[in-house]
C-alpha cells in the first residue's frame, strides 16, 4: 500500500466514525507520528495532504529538520487549535513524546507546540525557554489514567492544580489534554480511558477556558477515541507501516 492509499483509507475510516457518531469530521484533526521514519517519509506525507505532525524525541527531529526546513517554519507561533493546524498551509510538528528538562529550549525551538507536558517543572522551563523566543506555545498536559509503570502523565487527581499554576505562564497555551491508554490488541479497552479524559476536560473548562483538544486515539483504537470525543488522533503505524526500531531511534530525548 502506498502512503496516499492508506491516508486515503484512514479519512474514509474517519468520515465513517463520524458519521455513526454524530460528529463533523473537522472536529477530528489527523495527525501523523513520524518517529523512527524518513525525512523523505515526512516529505511524502506532506505532499498527500498532511500538515499535522508529531515526533517522539527532540534529538530525533532535529535530525531530521535540516532536509525538511522548507516546509517546517519552527519559528513561528500557530493556533492552540488542532483542526486549525491541520488546515494550515504550513507544515507543524509537534513533540508528542517524553520531555527531558535539559532539552525543553531546544524542544521550544523546534517544535510548534509540546503535547505531552506532564510537571509544572517542565512548564516553567518551557514558558521562559518560549518567551525568550518571542513565541506562544500551545501545550497539552498528558494524563496518566492507568497504574502502568513505565506510563507518563500527571494523574487526574493532580491536574486542577497543575492547571492553576500554568495560569500565569504567559508564553504558554494550555490547549487541552492528551493521553496513551495501557496497550491492547482490543481497541475497546481503551474506552474508559478516553471516556475518563474527556470528562476531565469537561471538569477543567470552567478554570481553563482554552483546554478545548482531546488527544487521543492510535493506529488501533482511533475509531473508538473519535467516538469518546478525539480532536486529534495520531497515527504512524496505519499511515506509513510498521516501524523499524534500531538502536539508534531507542534512546531516549
Ligand atoms: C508512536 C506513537 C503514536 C503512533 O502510534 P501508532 O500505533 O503507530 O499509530 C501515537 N502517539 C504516541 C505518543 C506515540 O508515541
Amino acid at each position: 500500500m502506498t502512503l496516499a492509499a492508506n491516508l486515503a483509507r484512514i479519512r474514509e475510516q474517519i468520515a465513517e466514525t463520524c458519521r455513526r457518531a454524530n460528529r463533523s469530521e473537522a472536529e477530528v484533526a489527523l495527525m501523523a507520528v513520524t518517529k523512527t521514519h524518513s525525512a523523505e517519509a515526512v516529505m511524502e506525507a506532506y505532499a498527500a495532504g498532511v500538515r499535522l505532525f508529531g515526533e517522539n524525541r527532540v534529538q530525533e527531529w532535529q535530525e531530521k529538520l535540516p532536509s525538511l526546513h522548507h516546509l517546517f517554519d519552527a519559528t513561528r507561533s500557530v493556533s492552540p487549535s488542532a483542526q486549525d493546524s491541520a488546515q494550515d498551509t504550513a507544515a507543524q510538528m509537534h513533540l508528542i513524546g517524553p520531555l527531558q528538562s535539559n532539552k525543553t529550549a531546544r524542544a521550544a525551538e523546534l517544535f510548534h507546540a509540546i503535547d505531552a507536558v506532564d510537571s509544572l517543572k517542565i512548564a516553567t522551563r518551557l514558558d521562559a525557554a518560549a518567551r525568550a523566543l518571542g513565541k506562544c506555545l500551545p501545550i497539552l498536559i498528558e494524563v496518566k489514567l492507568s497504574d502502568e509503570e513505565s506510563k507518563q502523565g500527571v494523574s487526574p487527581a493532580g491536574l486542577p492544580e497543575l492547571l492553576a499554576a500554568l495560569a500565569p505562564l504567559e508564553g504558554l497555551i494550555p490547549a487541552g489534554l492528551m493521553t496513551v491508554p495501557p496497550w491492547s490488541e482490543d481497541p475497546e479497552h481503551a474506552r474508559p480511558c478516553f471516556r475518563e479524559l474527556r470528562l476531565l476536560r469537561d471538569r477543567s473548562l470552567a478554570a481553563c477556558p482554552t483546554l478545548t483538544q482531546l488527544s487521543m486515539g492510535m493506529s488501533n483504537d482511533f475509531g473508538v477515541a473519535i467516538e469518546e470525543g478525539s480532536t486529534c488522533i495520531r497515527i504512524g503505524t496505519a499511515l506509513f507501516g510498521t516501524r523499524q526500531y534500531t538502536a539508534g531511534t531507542l534512546r531516549s530525548g
